[in-house]
Formats: structure tokens, sequence, C-alpha cells
């Protein structure tokens, strides 16, 4: 209250927002300190302060980064369902985490009735993996599709390559090493599926309308073979292949080097 009564008997012309992120973050310095006058170690406190906006959030954090050394944890409240939360959380924390600001990270996500509530946590490795600064698993590219293709086959195959990847990770992940940071690409026509594909270690391009139905594969940016046939084998084929190209390019872990999936 005292904030909002200085800022109208000095005419400041702050909004209400900005006066409320102010509070907040001296609430969490003074919380902070009195933590730790009541001996709480410095390596027992995260400091987190809980926004909506995107604006806010980078805000109040780039002010709290400059005023503590404590590991600052990063979330939007309430972001909201679906493509909202994401792109809220994602553009806020996207800007902060590139400059080096946040130690933990939640991306809060009001599921659909009955939805995937591990999508958070999904969400959170594509945001770390997006910016470079970790690698959890595989990505996989698709090509957005467009007027050269009216198939589906490359959207499914990239959602089904997509699911196989994240069910095989827990048991890739203890045998291989190095396998988090695979490339896979999905590509809907040959306009730009060898270019995309090439670039990834192991890439798939689809005929777009009026191509030859045959699919080439490249594998580190050389063609390595072709497949046709149903959706079930092409998926079936492009499956092996990564397994296959898994085995034999990610070293095997050691009996003791195995760690927790
Ligand atoms: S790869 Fe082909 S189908 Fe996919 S977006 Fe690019 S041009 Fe369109």
């Amino acid at each position: 209250m005292a904030k909002m009564q200085e800022n109208t008997d000095r005419d400041l012309g702050r909004t209400s927002e900005e006066i409320m992120n102010e509070c907040m973050i001296l609430s969490a310095l003074e919380s902070t300190d009195l933590a730790k006058e009541t001996g709480l170690g410095e390596d027992k406190i995260i400091i987190s302060c809980k926004v909506s906006r995107p604006a806010d959030l980078i805000a109040t954090y780039r002010v709290l980064a400059e005023k503590t050394s404590q590991p600052l944890h990063l979330g939007l409240t309430e972001a909201g369902m679906g493509i909202k939360g994401l792109v809220w959380s994602a553009s806020a924390m996207g800007v902060l985490l590139e400059e080096g600001i946040g130690d933990t990270i939640r991306i809060s996500l009001t599921p659909r009735p009955g939805g995937d509530r591990r999508e958070e946590v999904y969400a959170c490795i594509e945001l770390l993996q997006s910016l470079g600064l970790r690698a959890f698993m595989p990505s996989i590219t698709a090509c957005p599709g467009c007027g050269r293709t009216t198939s589906t086959t490359f959207q499914e195959l990239a959602e089904r390559i997509e699911a196989y990847v994240r069910e095989q990770m827990p048991v890739w992940k203890k045998r291989y090493e190095g396998v988090e940071t695979m490339t896979v690409a999905v590509m809907g026509c040959v306009v730009n599926g060898p270019g995309e594909s090439k670039a990834a270690n192991i890439g798939i391009s689809l005929p777009g309308t009026g191509e030859e139905p045959l699919c080439p594969v490249f594998i580190d940016g050389k063609q390595f073979t072709s497949l046709k046939g149903s959706y079930d084998e092409l998926a079936a084929g492009f499956r092996s292949i990564i397994d296959d190209y898994i085995a034999t390019k990610y070293a095997a872990r050691e009996a003791g080097e195995l760690t927790p999936a």
C-alpha cells in the first residue's frame, strides 16, 4: 500500500503492475535475507516470483538477476491452455534464458480434460533444446507442409517417429552415449526435402504431389537408400534405419556407466 500511496502522492505515473512487481522483488529479497538469518544455507534457497504476463516476467527477473546471486526459478503462472500457454511461456523464458537468467523452469499448461500431464515436461525439454542449453532426446524436424504436397503421410510419420523416439529414449539413454544429440528430419517433398534431410543425422524426403512414390533416406548428408510401400512399411523401414544408425554411431556404455532412465 505504501508504494501505491507514494506513486499517487508523488505523481510518479507508474502502473499498478510495475508497483506490484517491485513489491514482489522486495519481498523475495527480504524473505531470502530472513531465511539466511535464521540459518537456512544459501544452497537451499531458490527464488521464484510468479507473474502471469511475459513482459512482467522478463522485467521482474532482469531486476532479480541484478540484485541476487541466488538461483532463480522461471515460470509463468496461469499461462493457459495449449498454444497460448506454450507461446506465452516460451516467449518470456526464451528471452531470459538466452540472457543467462534462470536455473530451473516450469511451463505451466492447463491440460485438456484427460490430457497428458507430461506435456509440460516435453515443452520444457523442447525449450531448452531449442536454445541449445541442454540435450535430452533426439530432435525431430518436420516440414510444415504447403501446396507442394496434399498428403498427410509426412505429418503422420513425423508424429509416429517422435512417439517412437520418446518411447525408446529410456533404453537408448542407458545404452548409447550421446544419442540425445541425434537429429531426424521428416520432409514432405523433393523441393526442400533432400536439403533438410541432409542437414540432419537421418532424414527422409517423402514424395510431394505428382512426384515418383519413392522416399530417399539420407544419413549424415549422403543418400543411404530409398524406401517405398505402404505407410506402415515406410514407418517400419525408417524406424529400423534409426535403430541401426544408433547402434553403430553412438558408443555403447559400459555396464558400470549405466545411468538411471
Ligand atoms: S518440404 Fe516440400 S512440402 Fe514440406 S514445406 Fe517444404 S516445400 Fe512444402
